[in-house]
């Protein structure tokens, strides 16, 4: 069975341990120490060295289980670092974007190239090769490369790029001859394909399908009727038909709603704190929206007690707030949220979380206004793009809305835990990784 044909060639670049990597990059003296990079909160592990992986530590564990590993087998432990990954994260991109004129960024640390066409198929390997040396040279960070027909088999083989390192971190199925791709499909279990969750895994092993291989040579009209047209589509892709394409970022819809939410360090029962949570993750998502160059009609704010706290009155509530015009200006709409928020608060009750969601989402380029809203809206432009740019130059917060809480005051209240945080290394002149003191 002729299984993949050789016309097309996608590349999936994947960062190994992401965040541990970009840890690693200013503080060389994690480099080979078992690591952990902790979520929100300091709460759970999200990210884990080889060293950590080798101790058995399983994705998602609560700290606190692991803690015992600090002791015995000299475990590191880190808050995570979202601005330092975002901006390596987007610089690894922008050296990725060189080798393709087609780049699709999947995720925080993934993005899909198109080779086809690029270069004949007995170079994929080297060029594959080429990639992974320049991150690496450029960002020091270690990536993975697989090269395939289709999306889901770059991603399969990314996936043994990474569980095999005796390819040197690529794999290209065009590489290998018939006989090859065959035993290696044979010998991959079918939840390790991208989309087959748990669910999928257990009802496809009651039909007997186990292994890669035994998906791809099933009809994916069966497939799409037992399941449904995704895993349909995952079988043809398996088989080598391309099903999705790569697309640009600018193709990319909107989102239509965007959420900004968290747990806060320590629970608050004052309005105060909770104003200025909300005002903050309120600045977050217009930020986001305008970045997508949107606008919204809807402002919702919900707020909520612990539910895990059993001895303490329960109290969950939101509401949502309409724009008498769309917006994405940062002031307007904390405005919105605040009354919202005002309306919604009761005394007496400790809260947890707190959080916004802006709906209703357009371009901000269709949406029209009679003339006097008109003239309004372009000085808010104005004034929204000179606070994202000052922000961007500067770091974030450097110009802040007074009622997220200039004073400080109350912001040990609302604001994440992560107290054992690195530096801000790429973003920030004040927290540069100093050579030599
Ligand atoms: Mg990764």
């Amino acid at each position: 069975m002729q299984l993949l044909p050789s016309d097309r060639a996608i590349a999936l670049v994947d960062g190994n341990n992401f965040y541990v990597s970009c840890e690693r990059v200013f503080n060389p003296k994690l480099i080979g120490k078992p690591l952990v990079i902790l979520s929100n909160n300091d709460g759970c592990i999200v990210s884990r060295s080889q060293e950590a992986r080798n101790l058995e530590i399983p994705m998602g564990m609560p700290f606190f289980k692991a803690k015992h590993l600090v002791n015995s087998h000299g475990l590191q432990w880190l808050s995570s670092n979202y601005t330092l990954y975002g901006d390596m994260s987007a610089r690894m991109m922008s050296v990725l974007s060189e080798f393709s004129p087609e780049q699709e960024i999947y995720s925080i640390d993934e993005c899909f190239l198109d080779l086809s066409k690029m270069m004949p198929n007995e170079d994929l390997v080297t060029y594959g090769k080429t990639i992974k040396e320049r991150v690496h040279q450029y960002l020091g960070l270690p990536t993975c490369v697989g090269i395939g027909p289709t999306k889901t088999l770059a991603k399969l083989a990314n996936h043994i790029a990474k569980k095999n390192p005796s390819f040197g971190g690529v794999f290209a199925w065009a590489a290998l001859n018939a006989q090859e791709q065959t035993a290696w499909l044979k010998k991959i279990a079918v939840g390790e394909i991208w989309g087959v969750g748990r669910r999928i895994n257990e009802n496809l092993k009651e039909m007997g399908i186990t292994t890669v291989y035994e998906l791809a040579c099933a009809n994916p009209e069966m497939i799409r009727r037992r399941f449904s047209v995704v895993l349909a589509r995952t079988v043809a892709e398996l088989q080598g038909i391309s099903c999705l394409a790569i697309s640009d970022l600018e193709d990319m819809p909107r989102k239509q709603q965007i959420i900004s939410s968290k747990s806060f360090g320590q629970p608050i029962q004052d309005l105060a704190p909770l104003q200025e949570a909300v005002a903050s993750y309120i600045c977050r998502a217009a930020e986001k929206l305008r970045a997508q160059d949107s606008v919204c009609h809807y402002v919702t704010v919900f707020v909520r007690t612990n539910p895990f706290a059993a001895n303490q009155a329960q109290y969950r509530n939101q509401i949502t707030i309409p724009l008498s015009i769309a917006s994405a200006d940062s002031r307007r709409l904390a405005k919105a949220a605040l009354f919202g928020l005002s309306r919604i608060y009761q005394l007496g009750y400790t809260y947890k979380k707190a959080g916004v969601i802006l709906s209703d989402i357009h371009s901000a380029q269709q949406h029209q206004e009679d003339l006097f809203t008109q003239i309004n809206q372009q000085k808010s432009a104005q004034t929204m793009q000179t606070m994202d740019h000052l922000n961007h130059l500067f770091g974030a917060n450097t110009i802040i809305l007074a009622s997220t809480g200039a004073t400080k005051k109350n912001s040990h209240f609302w604001r994440t835990r992560a107290n054992y945080k690195s530096q801000r290394f790429t973003t920030r002149w004040d927290e540069l990784p100093l050579a030599h003191t």
